[in-house]
């Protein structure tokens, strides 16, 4: 596209954000976009319509997405009709900064290519105060080199988080808040040198440096799960149209490639390969196929949504509450992240329900949103991305309670597995019972030889993954 950009065939329209999506007779043919600049209400007519403005992890309010990576087109074109496919698949990346204080906003990503080398450890003892290099080995537990023995340290995103939350919870956390778990170079520098290491993840320690004033190579790293990326999305065919014939969806703001777990797919790849390699053969396909008579932005439909648009802006501007649009976001994001975040369970989910609408109907009852409409005005931006971020978060939920099952982003505390047999040398059976919301496994063996245990635990993680084996 941006070849066409430099040949002047396609101009680029920047500062703008699509606050709806246009549909006549049937077919998508047009956005309302408000300029970000002037305040300006602008319509565009078009033969079909294609959507890349990615994920919806900011839902959970403290993300890695940039502040503007918000639902709103995508939530828009749903409530025009285009259907929404998987949207509480959510996925936690284990290996964060921590969060380190209440004014915070964002959460810093460390590339998940440090747990090749780093080993991910929490003291044995609850409470334990020590500094990392007081800590002797035999008082160290490496949990996930423990419990999956097979993957070890490079267990799957899901359930490193998952990991990473129990010990957090268990009361193992460390680090000022207790809110992380440790990331530990010490045996990589003893048997690569420190030159190695610096040589594959230099900058990324300089950068943790910077940001949490303490060195990498000499003191194991503090990390913590965060939200990161969404798998759910604009439901589309192969085509990657969506269920309104001309509305395209690509990137990580439709729903496809990945299922529940983003693991065996690269976002960016299925970026690249959308955009590269497939539409440019289906929109061109679409096209040359649909008789598309001329719409103009003085019809009705368009009409109809500029009228909405304004009604919004007007609604939002005229509250003039007591709250602020962030304390509504945070708030929204707390319950996301406690009720529908890393695991989620019946009870949980039915809170969260019933917490949303409350907070929704306080948002358009009383928020403030300070400056003018028709000016630059990140607070109006915002509460507009917040107002559809507490629809949105509804919807996961509902989607979260509707499917029972666990798979991989979405983690049912209550799942049930009561029985799994082994073949080979182990006569019993393991039992697995699982009290609900318990998210506990206990393994009752006939025979408890630890190489029977280490195999019995690695098929669990397979089949289990995630669930705390203790
Ligand atoms: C810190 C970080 C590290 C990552 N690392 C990797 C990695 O190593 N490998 C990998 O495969 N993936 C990685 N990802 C994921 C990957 O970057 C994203 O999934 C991918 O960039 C999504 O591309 P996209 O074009 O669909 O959306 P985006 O890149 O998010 O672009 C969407 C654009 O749309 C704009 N937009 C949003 N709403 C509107 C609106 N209403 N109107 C107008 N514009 C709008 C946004 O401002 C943004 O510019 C990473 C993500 C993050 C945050």
């Amino acid at each position: 596209m941006m070849r066409q950009v430099a040949l002047g065939t396609v101009e680029l329209q920047t500062r703008r954000e699509m606050l709806d999506l246009v549909v006549v007779d049937g077919k998508a043919r047009g956005i309302i976009t408000r300029n970000l600049l002037t305040g300006e209400i602008e319509a565009h007519e078009a033969d079909a319509v294609v959507v890349c403005t990615g994920g919806y992890s900011n839902v959970f309010y403290l993300s890695t997405n940039a502040m503007a990576c918000a639902v709103t087109a995508a939530w828009k074109a749903h409530k025009k009709g285009a259907f929404f496919a998987n949207p509480c698949f959510t996925q936690i990346h284990p290996t964060c900064i921590p969060v380190h204080g209440e004014n915070q906003s964002k959460l810093t990503l460390m590339s998940e290519s440090l747990r090749n080398d780093g080993r991910v450890w929490v003291p044995k003892e609850k409470g334990d105060k020590r500094p990392p290099q007081d800590i002797p080995e035999n008082e160290r537990d490496y949990y996930l080199e423990r419990v999956y023995p097979s993957f070890g340290n490079l267990a799957p995103r899901d359930v490193a988080s998952r990991q990473a939350k129990y010990r957090v919870d268990e009361g193992r956390g460390v680090g000022e808040t207790g809110m992380a778990v440790y990331l530990d170079f010490r045996d990589s520098i003893k048997r690569l040198g420190a030159d190695k290491i610096e040589e594959r993840y230099g900058n990324l320690f300089e950068m943790y440096a910077k940001i949490a004033g303490e060195d990498p190579y000499k003191t194991p790293m503090r990390m913590y799960p965060a939200p990161h990326y969404t798998m759910g999305g604009l439901w589309v065919d192969y085509n990657l149209m969506s269920t309104i014939p001309g509305l395209f969806v690509a990137g990580e703001a439709n729903f496809s490639d990945h299922g529940a777990n983003r693991l065996g797919a690269s976002a960016l790849m299925q970026g690249l390969a959308d955009g590269y390699f497939v539409l440019p053969y289906t929109l061109g396909d679409y096209l040359a196929k649909t008789k598309l008579d001329k719409v103009s932005i003085e019809a009705d439909p368009f009409k109809a949504a500029i009228n909405q648009v304004n009604g919004d802006i007007t609604k939002l501007m005229s509250i003039k509450g007591t709250r602020t649009v962030e304390s509504f976001h945070k708030e929204l994001g707390r319950i996301m992240w406690e009720y529908c975040g890393m695991a989620r369970n019946e009870k949980g989910l039915l809170k969260a329900l019933e917490l949303i609408p409350k907070l929704r109907e306080e948002f358009w009852t009383n928020v403030r949103v300070p400056g003018e409409a028709n000016y630059l005005n990140p607070e109006l931006e915002k509460a507009g991305r917040v107002a559809d971020f507490l629809e949105l978060g509804e919807l996961m939920c509902r989607d979260a309670l509707e499917r029972k099952e666990s798979c991989g982003g979405h983690f049912r505390t209550s799942t049930k597995l009561q029985t799994m047999k082994l073949k080979g040398t182990m006569k019993n059976s393991a039992i697995l019972p699982l009290g609900s919301g318990m998210d506990q496994v206990k393994l009752k063996l006939g025979t408890k030889k630890n190489s029977n245990l280490k195999t019995l635990n690695s098929q669990l993680a397979v089949i289990n993954r995630g669930l705390y084996v203790s």
